[in-house]
């Protein structure tokens, strides 16, 4: 039996990051991780999907930068080759995390772990052989989330495959249905659409990207029918057969019943908490109906010296979120004054454009009974997205009226995923549209799009028409 202060059971971007810090902090511990560390977002997440998001920009780049006087000839995708290069950045990302571990003095623990008590887990190494680990001050759950499955469209890893194979294919689909027009859906989707794919996607809601700011949606919508892709929207994907050729898909709709042949089916409806299975309920600790474990801000779930964090500890499901929480799980179990009292955790679509937002929408601000002012600009008129030839898209600040202070900011285009860290710490600090406006923007920037919006909303842009 190895006694330690902290176990974290889950060695994904909550777990690793809560595990190093207990190691900075002092404390003893052990991260039990059951197939490789980095979790989902390292393996066959954020940065698989990121990686082959980058080529699909790259080369939808080269078919139009002729335009701009650059040549390039023969462009061609080799899946093969991607991957292995995809692979090597997965390989080096875990062997960080493996070797930030070791120096921060946390020891990993290679096996599956479940609770045997509210103390001890008990880790079933691959060899079969089992060793127990004891808690003295805590124990953190930080099991993640696995992939929902649909009912008649399981997984058999050739027709039918999840995100996980999605990253992983060495051959382009020449027709792609995906099941659910959620972000992984539609970021994978648009990946495959840009190496040649013919792109349908069934989604059962009213709208793409369910929740998120309208007009982002439209432009990210507009991409995909320009590139031919077919979107059903308030649309069921009911059951699939064979065909000679690849699948037929039936999708049932208020128009009635249609079949959609394909050569592959991506089920992207979304992650369930791992919260089953491993001890909780028999140690008392509370989950709610969803799957979640309940926490509080503290991350302690009802059964003292028992965490959780991450995806298994609810909404948002985002590696940053789970990472912070991480962080501040490992500090109140040192005894700090931590607390997850974040403003906002900010969330990024890598579609083409990128779409990432912070806060709330109009639409939530109005449900709110808030009195709200918006100011938005275009990247269209934006020097420095005219150079590089990436002008969909614009910045929306969405401001309390009374006081100017900035409640959401959504942003569709270049580099969202870059710019929302500013939007992110306004928000953070409480900033108003004045704040944003008064603050210098280097120029040439996107960034610029961000003070122009704010400036928007106040009704003194400079380079657009203000009402
Ligand atoms: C395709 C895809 C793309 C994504 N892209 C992004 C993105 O761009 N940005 C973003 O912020 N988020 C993204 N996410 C979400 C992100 O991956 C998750 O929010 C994040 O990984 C959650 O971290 P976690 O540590 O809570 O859980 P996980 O990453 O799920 O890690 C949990 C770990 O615990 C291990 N484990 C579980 N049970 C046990 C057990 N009993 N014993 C031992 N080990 C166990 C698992 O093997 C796993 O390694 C994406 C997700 C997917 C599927």
């Amino acid at each position: 039996m190895s006694t330690y202060d902290v176990i974290v059971l889950g060695g994904g971007p909550g777990g690793y990051p809560c595990a190093i810090r207990a190691g900075q902090l002092g404390l003893k511990v052990a991260c039990i991780e059951e197939e490789e560390v980095g979790g989902v977002c390292v393996n066959w997440g954020c940065i698989p999907s990121k990686a082959l998001i980058a080529n699909a920009h790259f080369l939808t780049k080269s078919h139009h930068i002729g335009d701009a006087g650059i040549a390039i000839s023969g462009v061609s995708v080799d899946p093969n080759k991607m991957q292995d290069w995809k692979n090597g950045i997965v390989k080096k990302m875990t062997g960080g995390v493996r070797s930030l571990l070791k120096t921060n003095g946390a020891t990993l623990v290679e096996g599956r772990g479940k609770l045997v008590d509210k103390r001890t887990i008990e880790v079933t190494k691959k060899d079969g052989s089992t060793e127990r680990l004891t808690a003295q001050k805590a124990i953190v759950i930080a099991t993640g989330s696995a992939t929902i499955q649909v009912p008649g469209f399981e997984f058999d890893g050739e027709r039918i495959i999840g995100a996980r194979e999605a990253v992983n294919l060495r051959a382009i689909p020449k027709r792609l249905l995906v099941v659910g027009g959620g972000v992984i859906g539609l970021e994978l989707g648009m990946v495959y659409q840009s190496f040649g794919s013919e792109l349908t996607v069934v989604e059962l809601t009213p709208n793409l990207l369910p929740g998120t700011d309208p007009d982002c949606v439209r432009v990210v919508e507009k991409t995909i029918a320009k590139r031919n892709g077919v979107v059903f929207k308030s649309a069921k994907a009911e059951g699939w057969e064979k065909t000679a050729n690849g699948v037929a898909v039936t999708i049932a709709s208020a128009e009635g019943t249609k079949k959609v042949e394909c050569d592959v089916v991506l089920v992207a409806v979304g992650m369930k908490p791992r919260s089953r299975g491993i001890g909780l309920e028999e140690a008392g600790v509370a989950i709610d109906q969803r799957g979640f474990v309940t926490t509080n801000e503290r991350c302690e779930t009802n059964v003292p010296g028992i965490y959780a964090i991450g995806d298994v500890s609810g909404v948002p499901m985002l590696a940053h979120k789970a990472t912070k929480e991480g962080e501040v799980c490992a500090e109140v179990i040192a005894g700090k004054a931590a607390a997850k009292d974040w403003v906002t955790v900010p969330g990024i679509i890598f579609t083409d454009p990128e779409i990432a937002t912070v806060g709330i929408t109009e639409a939530q601000a109005k449900e709110r009974g808030l009195s709200v002012k918006v100011g938005k600009f275009p990247f269209s008129v934006l020097a420095r997205a005219l150079s590089i030839m990436e002008t969909e898209g614009f910045v929306k600040v969405v401001t309390e009226t009374k006081t100017t202070r900035v409640l959401g900011i959504h942003i569709c285009g270049p580099n969202a995923s870059d710019l929302i860290s500013e939007a992110a710490l306004a928000m953070e600090v409480v900033a108003t549209a004045e704040d944003i406006a008064l603050t210098i923007h280097p120029h040439p920037t996107l960034g610029e799009a961000m003070m122009e919006a704010a400036q928007h909303s106040l009704g003194h842009a400079i380079h657009i028409a203000n009402r």
